[in-house]
């Protein structure tokens, strides 16, 4: 027998996860609306509630339009295992959830999108959970914020809202040496142009809400699992590697090896949180996924294209794209992201908070909204939108100063995306 050829990413994000329908032969992958399903029989149920055999009990552990999406995302990442959830936030509390406990800290970058630093900073101390914010570049606050009470390192590839590329190398050999998992957001990245789990993350976590499914209908989430965290080495996540109370006494760690972490996050993350994504909302992502890599590749080119005609132009003050020559950064894309840095930046305006409230409010083709990752071009004023919980030194630290506005670059024609901004800047 010949050995099985790897597929490449153009044919894994039409294909992994899905295949025809063994009921009825459908292409597509039908959307199964339907929160129960039909035991054979009173043995096949015990089976299924004792995880012994796999099987649909009920969808908000899960649902087969929604496994094949978890299915094929995990396939591009890299994975072993994944799960899907109903938002990009629901899948930060179900990344962390199976580690935490009260007491317990995350190290985590400053360079995040706006609301993860409000949920970490903020909501998850609800939990008595608590975030420790460190500038991840230095690699040596990175190391002594780990403590003994540290259950995860958490960070972004990309890092929103722009123009940083995390150096994920260096930081997974740091979480590796204090036996701790490495958590990366790749929603900026996508898998396309970024694997995380190539570069020593444990866990990553994605907004599928943004390019995934790529066209701003639909919110959602999902964790993929690398499967190669030994969960038990440290004694420091009992549940996972102890008998867990929650799931009648069942070690998930070594019991179901790689998987673990995964039938974890459905057995009672899933089932107990029930931040579960619907069969609806996966099907518009499994639609936009079939095209991830032809949008991408056209969201960097143009990306690269404003970033550098905005840099030459006098009204700008200074353009953080990593893409650009210019950036400190720019030396990590090749060993990062080697397809490009994709298409989220930020620009400074000489004229300031103003002059950015002027742009946003005389735009044409670009579309002033709290989102990113649309096949439109999207624009925002951080500091007065999406940093605005944030006081002026987090702001800073995000990268969202008074003077500077966002922009998501979208698929149009780039000289359209150019006229726009020429015109709307005055
Ligand atoms: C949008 C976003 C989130 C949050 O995702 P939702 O789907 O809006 O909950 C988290 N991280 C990044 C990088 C994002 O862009």
């Amino acid at each position: 027998m010949a050995t099985e050829r790897k597929l490449g990413f153009n044919t894994l994000q039409i294909h992994a996860g899905t295949a025809p329908d063994t009921a009825t032969g459908a292409r597509q992958v039908p959307i199964y609306q339907t929160t129960a399903y039909v035991f054979r029989d009173a043995d096949h149920a015990a089976k299924l509630f004792n995880l012994q055999e796999v099987g649909y009990i009920y969808s908000r552990l899960t649902n087969p339009t929604v496994s094949a999406l978890a299915n094929r995302i995990c396939a591009l990442e890299g994975g072993a295992g994944a799960i899907c959830c109903s938002s990009g936030h629901a899948a930060q509390i179900m990344a962390l959830f199976p580690l935490m406990g009260p007491g317990k800290n995350i190290v985590a970058s400053t360079r995040l999108y706006g609301g993860t630093i409000t949920q970490f900073s903020q909501t998850i101390k609800r939990f008595g959970w608590s975030a420790k914010f460190v500038d991840f570049d230095d690699l040596a606050a990175v190391k002594a914020a780990i403590d003994d009470n540290t259950r995860a390192v958490f960070c972004e590839s990309i890092a929103n809202p722009g123009g940083y590329i995390t150096d994920l190398d260096a930081i997974s050999k740091i979480s590796d040496a204090a036996h701790i998992p490495l958590i990366v957001d790749n929603t900026s990245a996508t898998p396309y142009l970024c694997k995380p789990i190539e570069h020593g993350a444990t866990l990553v976590v994605h907004s599928t809400t943004k390019y995934l499914t790529g066209n701003g209908t639909v919110t959602g989430g999902c964790v993929v699992d690398s499967g190669k965290f030994d969960w038990a080495k440290s004694g420091k996540f009992p549940s996972l590697s102890e008998p867990e109370p929650a799931y009648h006494g069942l070690v998930f760690h070594p019991t179901l090896g790689a998987m673990a972490f995964t039938f974890h996050s459905i057995a009672i993350g899933l089932r107990d949180l029930g931040m579960t994504m619907n069969p609806q909302g996966a099907h518009y992502t499994l639609m936009g996924i079939e095209t991830l890599s032809l949008r991408m590749e056209r969201h960097v080119a143009n990306a690269l294209k404003v970033a550098a005609w905005l840099e030459k132009d006098p009204r700008v003050e200074y353009v953080t794209y990593a893409g650009l020559k210019s950036s400190p950064y720019y030396n990590r894309i090749s060993k990062i992201c080697p397809k490009g840095a994709g298409a989220i930046f930020t620009f400074a305006l000489k004229t300031g908070y103003d002059g950015c409230v002027k742009l946003v409010d005389h735009v044409k083709l670009f579309s002033h909204v709290a989102n990113l990752g649309d096949t439109r071009s999207l624009i925002i004023h951080s500091a007065s939108t999406t940093h605005r919980q944030l006081n002026e030194a987090q702001q800073k630290a995000a990268g969202a100063s008074p003077n500077v506005v966002r922009l998501s670059i979208g698929i149009e024609d780039v000289e359209d995306i150019i006229a726009d901004l020429d015109q709307a800047m005055g």
